[in-house]
């Protein structure tokens, strides 16, 4: 058996329907995929959509243990999505999930399905600031949490209970 050593990253968002209950369900799901253990989520946050009108977005960060590769890692974030995207009314509608595979320990992976880390993360309070709860110490390449956080302080965000 291969150790579950690998940490990964995932970010989660939803914005329509039950947001914060589809992030809950897929959660669950999520850990409860073999090759995944110990599986902890950050808290939960409310932001308005950046580019785009439509109710806010729910979002957080899963940390968990895995043994899957990234590309199969990526399929089952696909099948989840897929899974939870059947209200889905228009083509580009607003998602009803999006799993986003931040980080998978230190690797860089740029391949065609495939850009790890995440090259937008950096940049977006929705993600840094559930990353910041599981992770506060993390150092991403553009920064640490403590000087990213700083730079994306203007972006409106509301932690949930
Ligand atoms: P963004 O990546 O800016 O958050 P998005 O999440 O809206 O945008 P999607 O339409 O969900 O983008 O995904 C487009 C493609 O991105 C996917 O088909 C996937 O192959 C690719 N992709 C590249 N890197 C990653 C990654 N780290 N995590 C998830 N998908 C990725
Ligand atoms: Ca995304
Ligand atoms: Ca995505």
């Amino acid at each position: 058996m291969i150790p579950a050593s690998t940490t990964v990253y995932v970010a989660m968002g939803a914005n329509l329907g039950e947001a914060r209950q589809t992030l809950e369900i897929a959660a669950t799901e999520l850990a409860a995929t073999p090759g995944i253990q110990d599986l902890t989520l950050a808290h939960f946050y409310r932001t308005a959509p950046v580019d785009s009108s439509g109710p806010d977005y729910v979002n957080t960060v899963a940390r968990f243990l895995c043994t899957l590769s990234p590309e199969a890692l990526l399929d089952r974030l696909q099948d989840i999505e897929q899974e939870h995207g059947r209200t889905r009314l228009y083509r580009n509608a607003p998602r009803t999930l999006d799993l986003d595979l931040l980080l998978y320990d230190q690797e860089r992976i740029d391949t065609p399905r495939l850009t790890v880390p995440h090259p937008r993360m950096h940049e977006r309070a929705f993600v840094l600031a559930p990353l910041a709860d599981l992770a506060p110490e993390l150092e991403l390449a553009q920064g640490s949490m403590s000087a990213l956080l700083d730079t994306v302080k203007d972006q409106e965000i509301g932690r949930l209970e």
